[in-house]
């Protein structure tokens, strides 16, 4: 495995009775990046989490963290991650600093090594005079925040984030995400990161999209969108099917949400002022913007094509 390399997967698959549910998942990940998996619920992304941290063993196929074979030294493995799930690890009735100290001591950091660090990390969100508050008094944002913190006591090489914002409010998903911002910047963190805020993934250097658990490679975030489309023409219509007849000759089959569509369209293939003419009262509304992930991902995966189809 290249040094550069952070993470590597070569057919790395999992299999619940007959059910597979991540299928040969071949994965490259450069040190030092912000890596996105993206797909809906079920899709396999907490999965494969769990195989990549040793946490639950692969059916088939194999894993590299840091050039280290996951299977030869899962410990070794668990000292060079970082994990933020979902559901909280961290013991509600306890403050801040318990919390964190006691998981110091799971990964032999020293008092001194422990309250330095602690110190650092809880500075970063503006914590420290908190430090002796139980969990409980604190937001949900702020519970996050010490989550985060207990995941990289150890400065672990990869950090592995499982929909981390989940249930927080915009400003605390700032505040989240201007904390992993630094620790990739001041501590040159790998970051492994799934989500279904698509627009959070748009900051990752890569993603790529994972459904029934399939891998699907997708790129740096802003080519996706500059490959998808230079616009998208919303119309919200009473007979969506007769919009469809008119224009899906010009501009191709739309994406179709109730009477909401979405054409993918680039500017010279259209005068938006005659096309708004000739519409007329026919639509309720229309605009056109640019393309966001949001878009990659609905093109991808609820494209008339693909609609229904088994990939
Ligand atoms: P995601 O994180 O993308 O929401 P998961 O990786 O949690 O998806 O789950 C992928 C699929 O695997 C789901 O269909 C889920 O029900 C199934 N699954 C997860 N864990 C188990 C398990 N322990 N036993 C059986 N099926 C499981």
């Amino acid at each position: 495995m290249p040094a550069d390399l952070a993470i590597k997967a070569q057919g790395l698959t999992k299999q619940y009775g007959q059910t597979v549910v991540v299928n040969a998942l071949d994965l490259e990940i450069e040190a030092g990046q912000f890596y996105g998996l993206l797909g809906p619920n079920g899709a396999g992304k907490s999965t494969t989490i769990h195989m990549l941290t040793t946490m639950t063993s692969a059916t088939q196929g194999d894993a590299w963290i840091a050039g280290q074979k996951i299977i030869d030294d899962p410990v070794a493995i668990r000292r060079t991650v970082g994990l933020v799930f979902q559901d909280s690890a961290l013991d509600r009735t306890m403050s801040i600093d318990d919390n964190l100290k006691f998981a110091a001591a799971l990964y032999n950091l020293s008092p001194s090594e422990a309250d330095k660090r602690i110190d650092e990390l809880l500075s970063v969100f503006g914590l420290q005079e908190k430090r002796k508050q139980k969990l409980v008094a604190l937001s949900g944002g702020q519970r996050r925040a010490v989550d985060i913190a207990r995941g990289v006591l150890h400065k672990p090489k990869v950090l592995f984030l499982d929909e981390p914002t989940i249930g927080l409010d915009l400003p605390n998903r700032r505040s989240i995400w201007r904390f992993v911002d630094k620790l990739r910047r001041d501590e040159g963190m790998t970051v492994f990161l799934t989500t279904h805020y698509l627009e959070e993934a748009a900051a990752c250097d890569h993603v790529d999209f994972i459904q029934l658990g399939h891998l699907e490679k997708g790129g740096a975030p802003s080519e996706l969108i500059t490959q998808l489309a230079e616009y998208i023409l919303e119309i919200d219509a009473d007979k969506p099917d007769d919009i469809i007849n008119q224009l899906s000759p010009l501009f191709g089959a739309p994406i179709q949400e109730d009477q909401q569509l979405s054409f993918k369209i680039s500017a010279s293939d259209v005068d938006f002022f005659t096309l708004q003419q000739t519409l007329g009262d026919t639509v309720s509304s229309m605009q056109w913007r640019k393309p966001n992930l949001n878009d990659v991902y609905l093109w991808r995966f609820c494209a008339p094509d693909t609609v229904g189809s088994e990939k």
